[in-house]
């Protein structure tokens, strides 16, 4: 449990949050709904957006599909040098549609990170599919491709069907996609890379976004770019990008009359919202800029801090800066994630644990995998920091002198 500064004025309303917390006392989970001066990672959007939207219903593509969703497509594929990329309702829809093209379903297992937003497993268990657990590399985060050898090893030696792979770009660092590729394709396995997070960053010089079979983006509220929600399948697979385009709209063949041969969905992007896409895009070298000064200043910050350290490593060069989580190692640290969270609390500035592992959700667990420890460490002692780009230089100032208070500098 956390203190709240606020008192019950600001109790939750969410469903399922206890309707009334006693006051002061709001637990970590419902403070999205007391309200912070500063916040973890809001959307930046602005009068570009606001012009690039109005065009867009001005010229009355209203309807789902239209030239700014056409045009969004190409520009990101351009832009990651993947040849096809495909608008959808979410990265959510994304995931779940790659599987299901891929013909992934009961019988197959998929080896995942466990560190990683709940979407990633969800896709798999929609589909019917087994989530495997694959535990971080402590450094990074990210799926560990020892324990992903070790995994792969395992299900060989029992017989099991691994049809795919899906890593994930935790907090915008990807992964080490020469490990990880070479070991999915020794597997016979297809790479899904879930890069929701990692829109921006790069992997040797190489776009995120571009790795895998098959990769996905979301543009939900809070990730490094936005269309309010939305999200996108990259892939250089033709037949792939058109089967996931027709699942997304009801697969609908074409023919004049409607005429289904396949199961469909409702997972299209509209054109409108391509159109704040568009205008996002057209912004996100300067959002990353200033997302990325945020990251050095904390790096300035934490540098000689013992047992503080930025998670992803000193080398985030690549990196897209999405969120600042830190590690504080309570053996060695003079103060804990908790009193910094606290602290930033009191002072109206939003922060949160790093994901929960999946193999430790009440919805998820029970699922086998190769879990060593490593990310659970990560959960217990991690937290990530305000790096919104709408952060103006006073607010930032704010949270620093928050940290200053707390660390003693
Ligand atoms: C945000 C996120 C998703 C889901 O994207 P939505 O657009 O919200 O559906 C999937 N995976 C990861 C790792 C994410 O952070």
């Amino acid at each position: 449990m956390t203190t709240c500064p606020t008192s019950a004025s600001s109790a939750c309303t969410r469903s399922g949050c206890g309707s009334s917390p006693s006051p002061n006392l709001v637990s970590a989970w419902c403070r999205a709904d007391v309200s912070f001066d500063i916040l973890l990672s809001p959307p930046d959007v602005g009068e570009l957006e606001q012009e690039y939207v109005l065009a867009s219903m001005r010229s009355g593509w209203v309807a789902p599909a239209g030239p700014d969703l056409n045009a969004f497509e190409v520009e990101m594929a351009e832009r990651l040098g993947v040849a096809h990329a495909v608008g959808l309702s979410s990265g959510t829809a994304a995931l779940h549609l790659a599987l299901i093209s891929w013909g992934v379903g009961p019988g197959d297992v998929v080896p995942v990170s466990t560190f990683t937003f709940a979407a990633t497993v969800n896709a798999i268990r929609y589909v019917g599919a087994e989530p495997f657990y694959i535990d971080a590399d402590p450094e990074s985060g990210n799926m560990s491709p020892d324990l992903l050898a070790r995994g792969l090893d395992q299900l060989r030696a029992e017989g099991s069907r691994v049809s795919a792979v899906i890593p994930v770009d935790l907090f915008g660092k990807c992964v080490d996609y020469d490990a990880i590729a070479s070991l999915t394709t020794g597997a016979g396995a297809r790479l899904l890379a879930d890069s929701a997070e990692s829109l921006g960053a790069t992997y040797r010089g190489r776009a995120a976004g571009s790795f895998g079979a098959a990769s996905v983006l979301s543009f939900n509220g809070n990730k490094i770019m936005t269309t309010s929600g939305g999200g996108m399948l990259l892939t250089d697979d033709e037949r792939l990008a058109s089967h996931v385009r027709k699942l997304s709209t009801q697969a609908r063949e074409p023919v004049p009359h409607y005429e289904h041969t396949e199961v469909g969905y409702n997972y299209r992007l509209s054109n409108i919202l391509a159109a704040l896409g568009r205008a996002q895009l057209v912004r996100l070298d300067d959002m990353l800029k200033r997302r990325r000064n945020w990251r050095d200043r904390y790096h300035a910050l934490f540098a000689d801090q013992p047992g503080v350290r930025v998670l992803g490593g000193q080398d985030d060069t690549g990196d897209n800066c999405w969120l600042t989580p830190i590690v504080v190692d309570p053996d060695q640290s003079a103060w804990t994630t908790q009193d910094l969270g606290g602290a930033m609390t009191a002072a109206r500035i939003e922060t949160r644990p790093v994901w929960k592992p999946m193999h430790l959700q009440p919805v998820s667990k029970g699922w086998r995998g190769i879990i060593d420890g490593s990310s659970e460490r990560v959960f217990d002692n991690g937290l990530t920091l305000p790096a919104g780009s709408v952060l103006t230089e006073e607010q930032f100032g704010r949270v620093e002198d928050v940290i200053r208070g707390v660390i003693g500098t």
